[in-house]
């Protein structure tokens, strides 16, 4: 296909015949390489090449020097700010505002604009009209437009913006003065030297062509006008009539003026190029749901491509960069080829996401009991990095379930360093002067095993570099003491705005591009991803502290120059394209609704009279508009085998699995939950819990219970309670909970323990919780403690009819404490939540339509039973009972069961063997129903009991 540079290398070879001489000035270095490939294409002898260069070299050329590294730069300007504001402000936080100072001397300088007229003393304004005389009258009005609009405002802030605005001259001026005497310059003050030089510039030995240009700087206008006029340069103006001639069109902004300039006009082609309205290209638009399925689309529109594509003729362009990766990876098989010409934001590399939690793992470190520890967030972060998983995948996940089950906040340095390697180097405590090799040297490590020609470890090599920079930086020039938290914060910034430059080569296969990137470029097919407003245009403010109309009256770009470079990049891509395909989400952005681009809405309606095929397609992401439909699990063959581990079928002599009573009352409260979490054995992942929830204090509670009286029957060699025995039991209160929360934190014993600020509290209240169980069992006393939880699980059996036989069903459970006060067993259980205990009848336990269901009385039951089923001679009253702790202040405190009976009258549940038939009978039927093939297991109609369930995503609920 032909091309503008193509077309450009073949014009100069007919008029030049031989280009030895010639220097060709391109706006970018990948316009160049096209340029070179089309004119050897073009020529069959050998031949004298001409010289290719950019116009920002021809600058430096011309010149005699280069411009300083950015970071150089702005540390230059950060010691003259200080100096002159005599602030103490460090480096870290000037850097954001020194690069946009430095963009803006930079701007300034290229505009060839007047610094000491721009950063004029405010106070001063009275000479505005005599001493602007130098300005149009519209370029006036702007100015007083600004000066009228910033006295309104507040007087605090006109302070303050008045005081940065009288330093930004004297900064200025000292700043280039210092980096002229360093032998330093940036891109704007060398284009401000050549362009106020050129009349003393000896007229160059080549004959110079400058060749695809649209906006040029005030500096390049002159250098190229000067050029024409004096050199006799020759101009290749890369244009179309289709947006040239018409003045609504913003692409045609730049070329309209120059085509009316004396110097410049003549140089335009005449005729104008009619390309657009001739090549009739096929422009196809589609609508996407979400961002992320462009990549998918494109991947789509390239597999339909017949093999023997010349894919270099097809460019996908990304003006999200986001996009890159996620294309990528969805590439058809038989592009083996892709030339990516973009730069990518560092911040969007996994090495950057790596290195950033490296850093912070220092902010948050911590010497324990002689120990470095990390805080649990950052090490998480650095466990589930693709670095460190793929390097030691077993080890990464047993120290992410290691972190788990400890519930570590704080996990030693030592058991992260057993990885050897990189975990040894990333945690470790990082010391300010060894933290910068410490990171390079991380970034080495992950290069070494990448492949020499792998995108990642081109991404690690130019984090390498700027790392380099920063160190030379470091050690050279920064004299201020470099802390691991100034680095941290450096290392943020000088991050923030960089980008890796991608430059594929050579120029094969799939191009994918960044919009900038295809100046003066042509491709047959084009397909543009993100044509979102705000996306393709930019709606990116200008980075700039001087103010809109003062930027506009001093002829400094503003946002239209800015739409009019992205307006003519868009259109000159239709210049010769042959296919476009045009590619917006309607996924909201930042709480805007996507909207397609402008450009799309100007071609809709400006190409109905050039016979342009056009097609609108939206693409429908399959989504499931239904409702999910209700969960049910049929009790199949392999179910119910599975269920038969609950019974004497699963062939085990003992009791094996068992049904407990909080299993049971789950079944009751969701067959599906109990199916999913008892059957198919789906576990909620647990995370590191900081805060101390409701699960955790009821273990803490029954710990502490259990310390308290094995402690005391330890230590008295008897279980047997007096009254006096109580108050002396109070001094081992603290220590029970301590022992408590050293085993709920596993603490080892003699390890100090650290205690937050909530678990403190949590101390205190369980001590006080602890002190009122004792003074219940004051009250009581003399007992005999039975047994404790830590030292007996009850077991039981249960024969039941079902459809397949009649079986014996295993019941288990823990009961808290069992004790005897006078003739009586007592069953007890503690609670800290905010159980009652009455209940209507022992039928509405096991009732799942009743709301109150009282699951604790439930529970305690269960527990007669289980004791009857072990101590089959009691022939004593099994009372059950509820310590609810939460109640246990309370003068009229019982922790016995109430059965409610008529008129609102309740009695007291004074042995289980009163309900046992009754309790039987309904835990028969609930079991039968258990094993009843005919009875799924499904989800229930209470949607509050969804409220807090782990699987409400599962169902929809
Ligand atoms: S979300 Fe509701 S229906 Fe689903 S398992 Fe949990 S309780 Fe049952």
């Amino acid at each position: 296909m032909n091309s503008f540079l193509k077309e450009t290398a073949a014009s100069l070879l007919k008029n030049k015949g031989d280009l030895k001489g010639v220097k060709v000035i391109l706006p970018n270095r990948r316009a160049g390489l096209f340029f070179t490939r089309h004119l050897s294409q073009l020529v069959d002898k050998p031949l004298w090449m001409p010289e290719i260069t950019t116009i920002e070299s021809l600058f430096y050329q011309w010149a005699g020097k280069k411009p300083a590294d950015k970071l150089t730069l702005i540390y230059e300007l950060y010691l003259h700010f200080r100096s002159l504001t005599q602030r103490e402000e460090s480096f870290d936080r000037f850097y954001f505002w020194g690069e946009m100072i430095l963009k803006d001397f930079n701007d300034l300088d290229q505009f060839l604009v007047d610094p000491k007229r721009l950063f004029t003393n405010l106070k001063e304004q009275k000479t505005l009209d005599s001493d602007w005389s130098f300005l149009s009258p519209e370029q006036v009005k702007l100015i007083q437009e600004f000066w009228a609009s910033f006295e309104g405002r507040d007087r605090y802030h006109q302070e303050k913006f008045l005081r940065f605005w009288d330093i930004l001259y004297p900064l200025y001026t000292r700043f280039n003065a210092a980096i002229e005497s360093l032998g330093l310059a940036y891109g704007g003050k060398i284009y401000r030297e050549v362009a106020l030089g050129l009349e003393k510039l000896s007229e160059p030995t080549e004959h110079l062509v400058f060749v695809g240009f649209n906006a040029f700087t005030a500096a390049e206008e002159k250098l190229i006008r000067h050029s024409v006029k004096r050199f006799g340069a020759e101009i290749f103006w890369d244009i179309d009539a289709y947006y040239l001639e018409r003045p609504e069109q913003e692409a045609g902004l730049f070329f309209r003026q120059y085509l009316k300039d004396p110097v410049f006009g003549p140089t335009f082609p005449n005729p104008i190029p009619r390309q657009i309205a001739q090549q009739k290209a096929s422009i196809k638009t589609y609508t996407v749901p979400l961002k992320i399925n462009q990549a998918n689309l494109v991947a789509g529109l390239l597999d339909q491509l017949p093999e023997a594509e010349h894919w270099e003729e097809t460019v996908v362009i990304l003006p999200e960069e986001q996009l890159l990766f996620p294309l990528l990876n969805v590439l058809p098989e038989n592009i083996n080829r892709v030339n990516v010409t973009m730069g990518y934001p560092v911040k969007q590399t996994p090495v950057y996401t790596f290195l950033e939690a490296a850093l912070e793992l220092q902010r948050y470190t911590k010497i324990e009991d002689g120990l470095l520890v990390f805080y649990h967030k950052p090490v998480k972060e650095l466990l589930s990095n693709v670095y460190l998983r793929e390097l030691a995948p077993d080890f990464t996940q047993y120290l992410m379930d290691e972190l788990v089950r400890t519930n570590s906040i704080y996990y030693p340095a030592e058991a992260l360093q057993k990885g050897g390697g990189i975990f040894a180097r990333v945690f470790q405590q990082l010391r300010s002067d060894t933290i910068l090799e410490v990171v390079m040297e991380l970034i080495r490590e992950l290069a070494a095993p990448m492949d020499e020609s792998s995108m990642e470890r081109t991404y690690l090599f130019q984090c390498y570099k700027q790392m380099n920079r920063l160190r030379e930086l470091f050690e050279k020039e920064i004299r201020e003491e470099v802390t691991v938290e100034f680095f941290i914060k450096l290392f943020r910034q000088v991050f923030a705005e960089t980008r890796l430059p991608f430059q594929g080569e050579p120029l094969e296969g799939l191009q994918v591009m960044g919009v900038l990137e295809t100046r003066n470029l042509d491709f047959k097919r084009v397909i543009i991803c993100s044509m979102n407003e705000g996306s393709f245009p930019p709606s990116k403010a200008m980075d700039s502290l001087i103010p809109f109309n003062l930027r506009r009256a001093f002829q400094m770009p503003v946002q239209e120059q800015n739409d009019a470079i992205y307006a003519y990049t868009f259109y000159r891509l239709l210049h010769r394209a042959e296919e476009v395909h045009l590619i917006y989400s309607t996924a909201a952005a930042q709480g805007q609704v996507g909207e397609k681009s402008r450009y799309i809405q100007q071609l809709q309606i400006e190409m109905e009279g050039l016979g342009v095929q056009k097609s609108d397609t939206s693409v429908h992401v399959p989504v499931r508009l239904t409702q999910i439909g209700p969960i049910c699990i049929e009790k199949d063959p392999r179910l119910l085998k599975i269920l038969d581990r609950y019974t004497d079928r699963s062939g085990k002599d003992q009791v094996g699995t068992a049904f407990s009573p909080s299993a049971l009352n789950m079944y009751l409260d969701c067959r599906l939950k109990f199916y999913l979490t008892y059957i198919a054995g789906l576990n909620v992942p647990e995370e590191v819990q900081e805060a101390v929830d409701p699960a955790i204090f009821g273990n803490l509670v029954h710990q502490s219970l259990e310390n308290l009286y094995a402690g005391f029957i330890s230590r008295k060699g008897r279980n047997r309670v007096e009254a006096s025995d109580i108050d002396s039991l109070k001094k081992y209160i603290s220590p029970a909970v301590e022992k408590a929360i050293r085993s709920q934190y596993f603490l080892e014993d003699g390890a100090a323990i650290k205690l937050t600020g909530q678990l403190t509290i949590v101390r205190d209240v369980l001590q006080k919780y602890l002190s009122g169980v004792l003074e219940q069992d004051k009250r009581t006393a003399p007992f005999a403690i039975i047994s404790l939880e830590g030292n007996k699980k009850y077991q039981a059996k249960l024969s039941v009819d079902t459809p397949t036989g009649r079986m014996s069903v295993n019941l288990g459970g823990i009961i808290d404490r069992v004790d005897r006060v006078g003739a009586t067993i007592r069953l007890i259980d503690y609670k800290s939540g905010a159980d009652k205990k009455e209940f209507s009848s022992i039928g509405s336990l096991f009732d799942r339509e009743d709301t109150s269901r009282n699951k604790a009385v439930m529970q305690t039951f269960f527990y007669g039973l289980l004791y009857e089923s072990r101590h089959p001679e009691n022939q004593l009253p099994l009372q059950p009972a509820l310590f609810n702790l939460r109640e246990i202040f309370k003068e009229d405190f019982s922790p016995y069961l109430l059965e409610k009976v008529r008129n609102g009258q309740s009695h007291e549940v004074i042995d289980y063997g009163d309900y046992r038939e009754d309790f039987i009978r309904g835990l028969t039927g609930l079991l039968e129903e258990i094993f009843d093939p005919g009875q799924p297991f499904d989800q229930t109609e209470d949607r509050a009991k969804c409220a807090y369930c782990p699987f409400a995503k599962i169902c929809s609920r």
